[in-house]
C-alpha cells in the first residue's frame, strides 16, 4: 500500500514520528512538501527565512534519496494539493506532524476534513516539543500563566527518546514534482553579503555537535555576552524541525550535567512555555496577554521607528542589534530584549509592529517565542516582568558588551570610538563618529513618560 507523509516544520529524516510511521506502515511512501503561494512582502515572513527554508528543502531532497525516497514539491493550499496527490497516487493514508500554532492547526483541520471526505486514513503526530501543552498543567488541570511553576513541573516529567532511522521509503516513480529553487517565490536577501546560516539537517547536526562540545558547558556564564559565540544557534533548526527537541535534549544530557546544561534545558522549557501560552491563549497574537493592558496607548510610528528598523537610532547597542538582524537574520537574545524594550519603552511604539518586523527578518522566527518575547519586553505579557522594570540601553551595553566588541562588529563606523563613548549619551552634544546620528531620544525622559502612560492607563481602568 501507498501512503503520504506531509512535511511541514519537520524537515528531517532522523527522529521524525510521522515519517517513521509512514515507512513502517506502508510499502511505499510519498514524501511531500507544499510551498505556500505567497508572493513577497508577507507581513509574517521574509526572504531570509524563506531562503533558509529553500536550502533546507534541497538538503532534505538529497537525504531522502538515501532512503530510496523522492521529495515531491507542490505549491498552493495544502488541503487542495494533498487531495490532488491522493487522487494521482491512489494513496490510502496520510500522516503528518502537528504544527501547534493557530495557522498550522487551521490547515490541519482542513486536511483532516478532506481526508475524511475521501475516506483516507489521516494521522497527526505530536512532534515539536518534548511535552504537549496538555501535559504540563497545574494541579487543577489549568494552563500555567507564569514560567517558574510551569518549568518546575516540565522539568520533572520523563523526557521522550528519539526514534531510530526510518526504513526505506520506495517512493513510486511518475509523480510530478516542482523544481527547487526555480519555483521559490522569494528573492535572495538584501543587503548583499547577507550571512545566513546553512540550511539542512546535516548543517543542523553539525551545529548541535559544536554546541554540545564547546558551548553548553559554559552556557550559563556566556549566554549573555553577545560578543562571543556562547549560545547554541539552534533556533532555526528547531523552527524548521531540522533537529527534534528529543535529539537535542538527549545529546545535551549525554554530554554530562552541570550548570551550563541545566540552564540550557531551561531555555528549551521557555520555548515550550510560550508554545503552551499560544496554544491555550491564541488571542495573544492580537491582544496583550495581561488584560490590565488592553487598549494601552501607543505612539503613531514616526521617523524614529524608521531609524530603529535601520539601526540608526544613535544608541550604539540598539543599532548593533538591529544591524546584526538585518545582515544575518539572527539577533542575540540579549539584544532582542534590549531592542524590543527600546522600541516599546523609549519610542512608545506598539509591540505588535516590532513583533512583525522581527518575524520578517529572523531566520528562527517562531510565532510563539516571538510574541512571548515581545510581550515580555513590553511589560504586557506572561511572567513577572512588571512594566516599571525598564532597562537602560546605556547600562545594558556596559554590562553585556563592556569592551564594545559587539557594537564595533556591527556598527563599523564606530570602530575607532573610545569604548566609554559607546556607553553613554555624548556629553558635548556632538556625534561620536562621522555620519553616526545623535541619540534620537533621551532615555531618562522617555522612561518617565512610559511610567506615566502605564500609570494613567491603570488609573483609568
Ligand atoms: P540558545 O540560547 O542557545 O537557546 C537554545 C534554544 O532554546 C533556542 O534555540 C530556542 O529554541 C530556545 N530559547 C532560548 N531562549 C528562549 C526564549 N527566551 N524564549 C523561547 N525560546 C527560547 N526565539 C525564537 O526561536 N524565535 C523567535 O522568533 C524569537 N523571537 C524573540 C523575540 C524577542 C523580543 C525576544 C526577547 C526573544 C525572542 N526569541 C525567539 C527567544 C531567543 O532570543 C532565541 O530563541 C535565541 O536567541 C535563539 O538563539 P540560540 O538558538 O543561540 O539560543
Amino acid at each position: 500500500a501507498q501512503t503520504i507523509h506531509w512535511f511541514r516544520r519537520d524537515l528531517r529524516i532522523l527522529d521524525n514520528p510521522s515519517l517513521h510511521h509512514a515507512a513502517a506502515s506502508a510499502d511505499s511512501v510519498l514524501p511531500v512538501y507544499i510551498l505556500s503561494d505567497w508572493k513577497q512582502n508577507h507581513v509574517w515572513t521574509g526572504p531570509k527565512r524563506q531562503a533558509f527554508l529553500c536550502k533546507s528543502l534541497e538538503s532534505l531532497a538529497k537525504n531522502l534519496e538515501t532512503l530510496e525516497g523522492r521529495l515531491i514539491i507542490r505549491c498552493g493550499s495544502a488541503d487542495e494539493e494533498l487531495e490532488k496527490l491522493i487522487k494521482e497516487s491512489g494513496a490510502k493514508s496520510l500522516s503528518f506532524n502537528r504544527d501547534p500554532d493557530p495557522f498550522g492547526r487551521e490547515m490541519e483541520a482542513r486536511v483532516e476534513k478532506m481526508a475524511k471526505r475521501l475516506g483516507v486514513e489521516c494521522i497527526g503526530f505530536h512532534d515539536v516539543t518534548l511535552h504537549t501543552p496538555q501535559e504540563v498543567l497545574t494541579q487543577d488541570g489549568k494552563p500555567y500563566r507564569v514560567f517558574t511553576p510551569y518549568s518546575k513541573n516540565w522539568l520533572t516529567l520523563p523526557k521522550p527518546e528519539p526514534l531510530p532511522k526510518p526504513k526505506a521509503l520506495n517512493t513510486p516513480q511518475g509523480i510530478k514534482s516542482l523544481d527547487l529553487p526555480a519555483n521559490a517565490h522569494w528573492k535572495l536577501p538584501e543587503p548583499e553579503g547577507c550571512e545566513i546560516l546553512e540550511g539542512g539537517e546535516r548543517a543542523a547536526l553539525q551545529r548541535l555537535k559544536t554546541a554540545v562540545s564547546s558551548r553548553i558547558k559554559n552556557y550559563k556564564d556566556l549566554r549573555d555576552s553577545p560578543a562571543v559565540p556562547g549560545t547554541s544557534r539552534l533556533g532555526q533548526d528547531l523552527r524548521f524541525g531540522l533537529l527534534s527537541p528529543r535529539t537535542i535534549y538527549r545529546r545535551v544530557m549525554e554530554a554530562g550535567g552541570g550548570e551550563g546544561p541545566d540552564t540550557f534545558v531551561k531555555e528549551l522549557a521557555w520555548r515550550e512555555f510560550y508554545m503552551a501560552i499560544l496554544w491555550h491563549y491564541p488571542q495573544v497574537l492580537e491582544n496583550e496577554f495581561n488584560d490590565d493592558w488592553h487598549g494601552l496607548w501607543w505612539a503613531e510610528p514616526d521617523a524614529n521607528f524608521e531609524a530603529w528598523k535601520e539601526g540608526r537610532t544613535g544608541f550604539p547597542i540598539v543599532d548593533a542589534g538591529i544591524r546584526e538582524l538585518l545582515t544575518t537574520g539572527f539577533m542575540h537574545n540579549r539584544l532582542r530584549m534590549i531592542t524590543a524594550m527600546f522600541l516599546t519603552k523609549d519610542l512608545h511604539v506598539d509591540w505588535r509592529l516590532g513583533e512583525q518586523f522581527f518575524l520578517q527578518h529572523l531566520v528562527d522566527g517562531e510565532i510563539a517565542s516571538n510574541n512571548g518575547g515581545w510581550q515580555w519586553s513590553a511589560g504586557t505579557g506572561a511572567d513577572a516582568a512588571p512594566y516599571f522594570r525598564i532597562q537602560n540601553p546605556w547600562s545594558q551595553a556596559k554590562r553585556h558588551d563592556p569592551e564594545g566588541t559587539y557594537i564595533k562588529r556591527w556598527v563599523p563606523e564606530l570602530k575607532d570610538v573610545p569604548v566609554d563613548r559607546l556607553m553613554e549619551p555624548p556629553k558635548d552634544g556632538r556625534p561620536i563618529a562621522k555620519g553616526y546620528p545623535l541619540p534620537c531620544v533621551d532615555h531618562h525622559e522617555e522612561r518617565d513618560r512610559t511610567l506615566a502612560i502605564f500609570k494613567k492607563h491603570r488609573e483609568g481602568k
